[in-house]
């Protein structure tokens, strides 16, 4: 979404009948996960990251001799290739498909929300018309907003569409800015005045350790059957067990942090600023703040929950690049060094402070710097007295944490 206006996602999961056979609709999704499942195979080989035209080069025409319209073609090698890229990124095997599922571009779908019904195109000009089982009142609330993407599968004997929907938000315009710092174990934010005073700190414990447990058992399992867990009917379902714990373990905390954090955001009329996370591989540190074994996927699993509820209050959501932010002095710019538990020190300043609360600050401050308008910042903060080391801080429950020694960080 960078780059672009503001948008809000939402997608609208309902179950779907055909009107008439299954089996036009069921050979397409077939057809479909082995073209997918064919690409992977060959990229997986290649051992390279392949960009667009490389892969639109190497396979188009064989997906459309297969039968498949232009966008079902492009759709393919796009989700084979990211499939393979998140499969090399966590150290995974070559992944297999065997669920029944597709994403259809939005030119080869109508969506008609008055008479509930969706039409398809197939394969080999083949079309499908579905009636969407769900009430008006759930899909009245996507009227205005615009269609782009769906994705159909076939699961316990039916049919399922999420459609995919996007709406343009006006963000208002702040109040106070609100910086986020998500650990591997908490997620930690400060709000802060337009001229730098901090208004509030907050920390919240991640599920971490359950996930991982969760996670660690089913490496377990996977190694002991290293090669016949997947077709084993019972080792398969048990690791399937710890897959969906952590879908929902993580999902329930994330929409939960997300409410909490937003609603707070929206209380101070808070610009909400977030570590822009793609930005971690490049600086190559991730390791050191992120689980590498519970991988990025959960800190951007919250950070989605965070941006999509502050922008459906109309708030204003900014990412940015978090090179430094742990690293830095935020009263001199020195380099930071560990000082005991989840405190940082300044060599040259003597600054003092807690890990996360300084992230924060640091987020905080680039964020300003970056947005002029918000007019006295940009301004050298004033230096807190060297005393004012957050001793109240340590611990990890979801505790507010002492407000007064990071006060006068910016002076008053
Ligand atoms: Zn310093």
């Amino acid at each position: 979404m960078r780059g672009e206006e503001p948008a809000l996602v939402e997608a609208l999961k309902v179950r779907a009948l055909p009107e008439g056979s299954y089996d036009r609709l069921l050979d397409f999704l077939r057809l479909y996960r082995d073209a997918v499942q064919m690409v992977v195979d060959r990229v997986w080989g290649l051992k390279a990251k392949l960009s667009k035209k490389r892969l639109h080069r190497l396979f188009y025409n064989d997906l459309v001799s297969l039968g498949l319209r232009a966008h079902h073609a492009k759709e393919v090698y796009v989700y084979a290739e990211s499939l393979v890229d998140s499969a090399r990124g966590s150290g995974g095997r070559r992944p297999v498909l065997r669920r029944l599922s597709a994403r259809v571009d939005r030119y080869d779908y109508r969506l008609d929300l008055d008479s509930m019904t969706l039409t398809l195109k197939l394969h080999s000009n083949y079309e499908v018309r579905l009636k969407l089982v769900t009430s008006k009142e759930r899909v009245e609330k996507f009227r205005g907003w615009s269609n782009y993407e769906l994705v159909v599968k076939y699961d316990k004997g039916g049919f399922w569409v999420s459609v995919y929907f996007k709406r343009a938000v006006k963000p208002s315009k702040p109040g106070t800015v609100m910086s986020i710092d998500l650990n591997f174990d908490n997620v930690t934010l400060a709000v802060f005045t337009l001229n730098g005073r901090l208004l509030r700190l907050k920390r919240f414990k991640t599920p971490h350790r359950k996930v991982l447990t969760h996670r660690i058992w089913a490496e377990r399992i996977q190694e002991r059957y290293s090669r016949s867990w997947r077709y084993i009917r019972g080792v398969r379902r048990a690791v399937e067990r710890h897959g969906e714990r952590i879908k929902s373990i993580s999902w329930d905390y994330a929409h939960r942090v997300g409410d909490l954090v937003a609603e707070l955001a929206l209380k101070h009329r808070s610009a909400v600023v977030l570590e822009d996370l793609e930005k971690l591989r490049e600086n190559g540190k991730r390791g050191r703040r992120f689980n590498k074994r519970l991988g990025l996927w959960f800190y951007r699993r919250i950070q989605f929950c965070v941006e999509y509820e502050a922008m459906e209050r109309g708030l204003e959501v900014a990412k940015i690049n978090p090179r430094g932010t742990s690293s830095k002095c935020p009263r001199c710019g020195g380099k930071l060094v560990e000082d005991g538990y989840r405190v940082l020190r300044c060599r040259k300043c003597g600054f003092v402070g807690d890990r996360d609360v300084t992230a924060a600050v640091n987020l905080y401050r680039k964020y300003v710097s970056k947005h002029p308008r918000c007019g006295v910042l940009g301004v050298a903060p004033n230096a807190p007295k060297p005393d004012e080391a957050p001793s109240g801080m340590r611990g990890n429950e979801n505790e507010a944490m002492t407000i007064s020694t990071y006060m006068n960080l910016y002076g008053n």
